[in-house]
């Protein structure tokens, strides 16, 4: 069994029962802006299916402690050398494949399948956003049932910046329309909360410090309905969004995003193109691509 599944504490996240029927996750590596890597992801993941499985929880609050929401994938990797110690959620994942066969069974492992998985949770889930909120961050964000943004809340997928067409859970034109999603990752910019919110991304904009009241009441009005009808209308509204076609658009945006890090990996040697990287992370992704290059050699 997965280890963090066997246990109530989490190192990068907070769970907490604000209120009767509902669930807050908060993510909880303010140091480095609660940037995602393989634990805070495997940890959510138990933590999602913990307040999906209580069945005195109703609605689910994904938040953050610190100045921002999230930073994004963790391009550190920091944490590569403790990707054992979480079993994968689905059956991909073959870590050591050559080429790029590994990245894109990680990729979907990682970032696609578990966001999707998320996404599809039986119960509301809400996202309460302050500060930045960064590419992966933004998967984060889109996952969630409704955005309550505060008023400091910034968004910004800076993926074209890096070589690849957008994040890997690519929600964008449903969530912005296709001109304004088409501009946002065109340009790299940051989108405020007041134009997500005019734009029908976030539900609401809030004082920052009303950010945790105000989502903790949304939650509890929530919570007073009945769960199978919460279930039932989640599911429709999911489904409705895929009949616009959005499951087919994932897909497809999913198999370009692969073919953007293969053609970075051909041209580059890394996933994404090194000349936007602030050099440490540069550095971080050099060091993880040697690893797999050595890995490979001893392989062949
Ligand atoms: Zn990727």
């Amino acid at each position: 069994m997965n280890r963090k599944q066997s246990t109530d504490s989490y190192e990068q996240l907070l769970y907490e029962v604000p209120a009767e029927g509902v669930a807050r996750i908060t993510l909880n590596r303010p140091d480095k802006r609660n940037a995602q890597g393989v634990v805070m992801t495997y940890e959510l993941d138990a933590a999602f299916k913990r307040a999906c499985m209580d069945d005195n929880v109703r609605v689910i609050i994904l938040a953050a402690s610190g100045v921002d929401f999230c930073s994004g994938h963790d391009l550190s990797f920091s944490e590569i050398d403790r990707e054992d110690e979480f079993p994968p959620i689905g059956l991909w994942s073959q870590t050591k494949k050559p080429g790029w066969e590994w990245g894109v069974a990680r990729e979907k492992e990682i970032y696609l399948d578990i966001t999707q998985r998320w996404r599809d949770a039986p119960k509301p889930t809400i996202a309460a956003v302050q500060g930045r909120c960064i590419a992966g961050g933004v998967m984060l964000a889109f996952a969630c049932d409704l955005i309550v943004a505060a008023e400091n809340a910034k968004f910004r997928d800076h993926t074209v910046e890096m070589g690849v067409c957008g994040a890997e859970f690519f929600n964008h034109p449903f969530e912005l329309g296709i001109r304004k999603a088409k501009e946002w990752l065109f340009t790299s910019d940051w989108l405020d909360a007041r134009e997500a919110y005019e734009r029908g991304m976030a539900n609401h904009v809030v004082e920052h410090s009303e950010l945790e009241s105000f989502t903790l009441d949304l939650a509890k009005r929530i919570a007073q309905k009945p769960l199978f009808a919460l279930r039932m209308t989640k599911l429709a509204m999911n489904a409705a969004q895929d009949a616009m076609g959005r499951q087919d658009a994932q897909n497809t945006a999913f198999a370009l995003h692969q073919l953007c890090h293969a053609q970075n990996m051909l041209v580059h040697g890394f996933s994404v193109d090194p000349s936007s990287m602030h050099p440490k992370v540069r550095e971080s992704v050099e060091a993880l691509m040697d690893l797999r290059r050595e890995a490979e050699t001893r392989q062949s």
